[in-house]
């Protein structure tokens, strides 16, 4: 080798003198098949390679290598909200390889699809009110479930929560959410119908295999299904903590008797030392002592304002006195 070739070889070592083609390798080579990968290294050369194809004018190259870049950038820096981006630049391809390989191939459109879903998702959390919640979530779950049975190729990268390798699962646990959500913006108006979506939301949990979530949903369930009547009013409510709550009290025997011959219900003292009252009667008993004790706090400070301004006062005319008998003993 001459002196030129050895040059030129140090030089592409280091990344000099490479045509697009092996700028476009290096990304490979130096990156996505490094062992651990090194992500945002191939993400560098994929854009590199991507401006020299533009030089080259080989359209389809540079679209692949921008497609590229864009990818193991959301899987290095996993920022949700650059989904639409790179759906945009995999939108004009057919083909390109797997993540973590330079040969497999896959159709765009299948990673396209994960990545729809994924955004629906990310719309989800970011919208802040339940009722969209559910729509977006019912969207992400309809197109993981169009999917079925493939895996899924991004999800488990982006380290996200839930199930991550096949579609069909995570299809279930976005029903699940969707459901869920579903309840909760119900639950004020209807808890009837709040129960019904958090019982299809637990099926959709169980199907996604997700125990967390399952456990969250029977808790739930066993909350929002509970009925009592309000010790109060009378009302039988439905919806612990919801429309009804326990508040501290003393309860006997005596009282459990009363109840029973009088066949009302036993629910509303079944928590020792609690009886049950509607949020109705609870909240208007709650703020009723709220307005006294505000009432009384303001009567002590007005009363402890004018104590202390009397000390104040008592202590300045102690203290012009002290002065006064300094100055006299200083004259003398
Ligand atoms: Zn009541």
């Amino acid at each position: 080798m001459g002196i030129f070739d050895k040059v030129k070889a140090v030089g592409k070592e280091v990344g000099i003198g490479l045509n697009a083609q092996e700028q476009y390798q290096r990304a490979y080579g130096k990156g996505v098949l490094l062992q651990p990968p090194d992500y945002s290294s191939a993400v560098k050369h994929f854009s590199k390679a991507s401006e020299m194809f533009l030089q080259e004018g080989n359209a389809d190259m540079v679209k692949l290598a921008k497609a590229n870049a864009a990818l193991y950038e959301l899987i290095d820096k996993r920022d949700l909200n650059a989904l639409p981006e790179v759906i945009q630049v995999l939108e004009p391809i057919t083909e390109i390889p797997c993540i973590g390989s330079q040969d497999e191939m896959i159709q765009t459109s299948l990673l396209i699809a994960e990545l729809r879903s994924l955004q629906y998702e990310q719309q989800a959390k970011e919208c802040g009110n339940y009722a969209d919640m559910t729509l977006e979530y019912m969207n992400a779950a309809e197109g993981f479930m169009k999917l079925g049975n493939a895996p899924l190729h991004i999800s488990e990268r982006l380290r996200l929560e839930g199930p991550v390798e096949k579609a069909v699962l995570r299809a279930f646990y976005c029903e699940g959410l969707s459901d869920y959500y579903s309840a909760l913006s119900i639950i004020m108006s209807s808890p009837v119908q709040a129960h019904d979506h958090m019982q299809k939301a637990a099926s959709s949990f169980r199907q996604a295999m997700v125990t967390d979530w399952s456990k969250t949903v029977d808790d739930h369930i066993a909350k929002v299904s509970s009925k009592s009547h309000c010790w109060m009013c009378g009302r039988e409510m439905q919806g612990e903590d919801v429309f009804f709550k326990y508040y501290p009290a003393e309860t006997e025997d005596y009282h459990t008797q009363l109840l029973e011959s009088s066949n009302d219900d036993l629910r509303m003292i079944d928590n020792a030392g609690h009886v049950t009252v509607c949020t109705v009667c609870g909240s208007a008993i709650e703020n009723q002592a709220d307005r006294y004790a505000t009432m009384r706090a303001d009567e002590v400070r007005a009363w402890a304002d004018q104590l202390f301004e009397q000390t104040t006062n008592v202590l300045k005319n102690h203290n012009e006195r002290l002065c006064s008998l300094e100055r006299v003993a200083h004259r003398h």
